[in-house]
């Protein structure tokens, strides 16, 4: 008889990082192309907000680079929206919910300002992470190696391209020891806990991508294999990417499971905009195979989902789940316990209020308390903190603020709805909407002392 062990090794979680237009949305498109494009091996199993890059696939990809008896853990899941933003403000537990990055930067370009907060961020959160640097094709002079391993392509290449792409990547080194990381090219890193690597890769060509997906699974199973380790039976645990009404649904949770299982008729606790939503999930949903996509149904249910598994949860009661907030399974434990649990997690990140202020609305959990914790150096007092898009409520809530400066909506990464919009167009109330928080802060206070200044 077999011996159920409990115990099994989940896919790390990948977030990819990185300045804007260096190529991060292309990367991923081609590593999920690519790994599409190996078929039968495996290939990709599709996910929500997530994809998972099985061993297998990346083996077939990897070709030598590669020998999957080496490895014990399963592959590898990126979560599908990049940027720091989203790495800093999805948690698990109190961490980031990323186990491992990849920094995009651009080969041409090197480090830009969203590259060195990039760094910060990875830095204060002890994320290990390898550098991609990208858009390698565009060196002038490259003849493109489709796919191929990076050194393979190296080959293919003029001496006079190969030097020139050399001079980039040590640019890029050079920059890396700057800020106190050494670094060097992947393949003469001996240590990569040491070192950080560094992969030439292009999302056009897909070149380096083989050795970007080993490096990282190398990574992974030298370093990070004992968190990997999870309770197959255990109750799952993961963090809400986003909430959306589906057709059919209602309103449905996408989320990141990273620990235990989670199944059909489970009973969860969701954190929610007031209490946390203790509900029973009706149907656990993934994206159907590209191929089967009929036209009414996007999605195929599944019995369970074990982590790491991105998937959609439609259960009652959705509508007031929160971006980055936590989802708990009740099982063997008193619910009260989870909620409580839930609580304590969410009191981490509550907002102070003032009897008077500003309306602030974000996207995620996190990225609201990273809104607020500027505003409070800015000392600029928060009336209603909530995660969403910009609603009605909260045009008519803004009007009600006494001083004049605090008759003002800032709304983080959020879009506004239109009936919100229409209200906007009459109410005495200024709306401030960007995805950098400091140029959204830096507008606001602008504005507060343009004012001042008319008025003395
Ligand atoms: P993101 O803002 O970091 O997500 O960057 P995008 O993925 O949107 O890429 C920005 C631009 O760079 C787009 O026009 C891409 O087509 C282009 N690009 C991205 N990666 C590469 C690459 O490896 N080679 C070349 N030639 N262009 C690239």
């Amino acid at each position: 008889m077999t011996q159920d062990t409990r115990t099994t090794l989940r896919t790390p979680i990948v977030a990819v990082l990185g300045h804007v237009d260096h190529g991060k949305t292309s990367l991923l498109d081609k590593i999920r192309g690519s790994a599409v494009s190996e078929g039968e091996a495996g290939a990709i199993t599709q996910h929500i907000g997530a994809t998972d890059i099985p061993l297998e696939t990346i083996s077939t990809m990897a070709g030598e680079l590669v020998d999957p008896d080496d490895f014990d853990l399963p592959g590898l899941l990126f979560i599908d929206t990049p940027g720091h933003h989203s790495f800093s403000t999805l948690r698990a537990r109190g961490g980031a919910l990323a186990d491992i990055a990849v920094l995009v930067v651009d080969v041409n370009d090197g480090f830009q300002p969203q590259t060195e907060e990039a760094i910060d961020i990875l830095r204060r959160t002890g994320t290990p992470f390898v550098v991609a640097a990208n858009k390698a094709d565009t060196t002038p002079g490259w003849n493109p190696q489709e796919g191929e391993p990076i050194q393979r392509s190296l080959a293919a290449q003029s001496d006079r391209a190969e030097s020139m792409l050399n001079e980039n990547l040590y640019e890029i080194i050079g920059q890396l020891s700057d800020v106190g990381f050494s670094a060097d090219l992947y393949w003469r890193v001996q240590d990569f806990q040491k070192n950080i690597g560094v992969v030439p890769v292009s999302a056009m060509t897909a070149e380096g991508i083989p050795d970007l997906l080993t490096v990282l699974m190398g990574l992974s199973q030298r370093f990070m294999r004992e968190e990997m380790a999870i309770d197959v039976h255990g109750p799952g645990e993961g963090t809400v990417l986003e909430v959306k009404d589906e057709r059919g649904f209602g309103a449905t949770v996408d989320a990141v499971i990273y620990d235990g299982v989670l199944r059909n008729g489970d009973t969860v606790v969701i954190g929610g905009q007031n209490e946390p939503i203790v509900t029973e999930v009706r149907a656990l949903l993934r994206p159907r195979p590209l191929a089967e996509i009929r036209t009414e149904k996007k999605f195929e249910k599944v019995a369970e989902v074990t982590a790491a598994a991105g998937v959609k949860i439609a259960a009652p009661d959705l509508d007031d789940a929160m971006a980055g907030a936590p989802i708990r399974v009740v099982r063997d434990r008193p619910v009260e316990d989870v909620v409580a649990e839930v609580k304590a997690e969410l009191a981490e990140i509550e907002v102070e209020t003032a009897e008077d202020g500003v309306v602030v609305k974000a996207d995620t959990l996190g990225s609201l308390e990273a809104m607020a914790d500027a505003l409070r150096e800015s000392e600029v007092p928060i009336m209603r903190a909530e995660v969403g898009d910009i609603a009605p409520r909260d045009v008519a809530i803004a009007e009600t603020a006494n001083q004049q400066e605090h008759k003002a909506i800032l709304g983080f990464n959020v879009d506004v709805l239109a009936n919100a919009k229409r209200e906007l167009e009459t109410a005495d109330v200024t709306l401030y909407s960007n995805d950098v928080i400091y140029q959204l802060i830096e507008n606001y206070e602008t504005f507060v002392e343009e004012r001042k200044r008319a008025q003395q």
